[in-house]
């Protein structure tokens, strides 16, 4: 997978890593220097959500009166890809 803002080849990981790299968190993959703020910022929030969603699963998980449980991640997910295919959509629109 290629950044569509600054050619650097995400090789492995997948999407994941691509959305590391543009929201610009450090550790697994090398911040991206092209990524426009508001493109930045969105991807901040979607992994701040992804990380609240996991860590709020955890601990409904540990309270045993609570059985209900909705498993939120394959929404989540389809947002990072609906997010991503919204930014490949925008690039090319006004290109
Ligand atoms: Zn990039």
């Amino acid at each position: 997978m290629m950044c569509i803002y600054c050619d650097k080849q995400v090789k492995e990981g997948g999407i994941n890593r691509f959305k590391a790299h543009l929201a610009g968190q450090k550790g697994q993959v090398e911040a991206c220097k092209k990524v426009p703020a508001d493109v930045q910022y969105q991807m901040k929030q979607l992994l701040e959500q992804f990380e609240k969603n996991k860590k709020r699963k955890v601990q409904e998980k540990s309270d045993e009166s609570n059985t209900f449980e909705i498993d939120e991640d394959p929404i989540i997910h389809s947002l990072f890809l609906l997010c991503s295919l919204w930014i490949i959509l925008d690039e090319t629109t006004y290109k």
